[in-house]
């Protein structure tokens, strides 16, 4: 693979995968697009990458009406319609402590300066007239389709892709050395998770507020000093961002398929990442995807593509 489409985590981790290939990623400079809690269930990025990652156990609660409860359907379908808007399975059903691994705090700028100079920044690909060469790409699906919708044949049945924007406030916690995650299902508040990670809180709404003063967002962090037990007037504030593609509310996985099969197919685009291929995935899954793309570059016929 010669050519990789987008410079976000997908695409940095991918360039480790392709030594060779060119990196084309639209911004200008720099500036890393995941500040929400970032962990892995595996070290196989980090074996891919390089770079070191910590092993650490993870303990995890669900907050509600005021104090710790253990999973149960309410609590869970709240949760899951706070996050993506529907009801469906999440991830608070399992409570029990787990090992992760935790990426150093600058993974960003370390993959940035591993790949180096085969980043070309300012670059937005053109996937149409791309079409001689197989290339990757982590551009969101809807953004490589309204690329390609031009002059090109698309699927019937092309989807709404919905998304919900997130906002993420990060602190600095004195004296602390855990790493834990809240769940907060109740809908009085914004606040959907918050996690202590070494001594950095981060903390995820399930909106983008456009009035300066929240009062769902304030009341999430009074839940927050009384969930943790920690007092926020001490900790430091590193940063408050808007995230505008935070969570994606899942398409029927059969068109997500076709579409993603369409594009190979026909424009020889291996999509790649949590974007590329609408699903809510982790930076591990990449890894395999990586893999599968390999596979299927290497002998793809229609057959072998279908499969995938
Ligand atoms: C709240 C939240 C929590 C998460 N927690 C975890 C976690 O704990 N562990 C984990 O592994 N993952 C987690 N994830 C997932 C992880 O954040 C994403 O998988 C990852 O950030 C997505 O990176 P990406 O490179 O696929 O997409 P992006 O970061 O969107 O990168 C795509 C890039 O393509 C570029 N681009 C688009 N179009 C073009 C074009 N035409 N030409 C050139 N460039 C283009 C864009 O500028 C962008 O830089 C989480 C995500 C969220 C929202």
């Amino acid at each position: 693979m010669k050519t990789i489409v987008g410079g976000g985590l997908a695409g940095l981790i991918a360039a480790h995968a392709w030594p060779q290939a060119t990196v084309l990623e639209a911004a200008q400079a720099p500036a890393p697009s995941h500040r929400a809690l970032l962990r892995f269930r595996s070290d196989a990025v980090a074996r891919l990458t390089g770079i070191e990652f910590k092993k650490v156990r993870v303990n995890k609660g669900i907050w509600f009406d005021g104090s710790f409860i253990g999973p149960n359907i309410r609590a869970a379908n709240l949760y899951s319609q706070k996050v993506l808007g529907s009801v469906g399975d999440r991830s608070i059903w399992n409570l029990d402590a787990v090992d992760r691994y935790i990426a150093p705090p600058d993974f960003y700028e370390q993959l940035i300066q591993s790949v180096g100079s085969r980043i070309m920044w300012g670059v937005q690909a053109d996937f149409h007239g791309m079409h001689n060469k197989p290339f990757v790409s982590t551009a969101p699906m809807p953004v490589a389709l309204g690329n390609l919708r031009r002059d090109t044949f698309l699927p019937p049945g092309i989807p709404e892709f919905k998304r919900k924007g997130i906002r993420v406030r990060r602190w600095e916690l004195k004296d602390a050395n855990v790493f834990q995650t809240v769940y907060y299902p109740e809908h009085v508040t914004t606040l959907y998770r918050a996690s202590i990670t070494g001594n950095t809180l981060i903390a995820e709404f399930a909106d983008m507020p456009t009035a300066p003063i929240n009062p769902s967002e304030q009341y999430g962090l009074h839940e927050i000093e009384r969930s943790f037990g920690i007092d926020l007037g001490r900790a430091k504030e590193l940063e408050r961002v808007d995230q505008k593609f935070g969570k994606i509310e899942p398409i029927p996985d059969d068109l997500r398929k076709e579409i993603m099969f369409w594009m190979t197919q026909t424009c020889g685009i291996y999509s790649l990442g949590r974007f590329a291929t609408w699903r809510n995935i982790l930076l591990d899954d990449v890894v395999s995807d990586i893999d599968v793309i390999k596979r299927l570059a290497r002998r793809s016929t229609n057959y072998d593509l279908r499969k995938a």
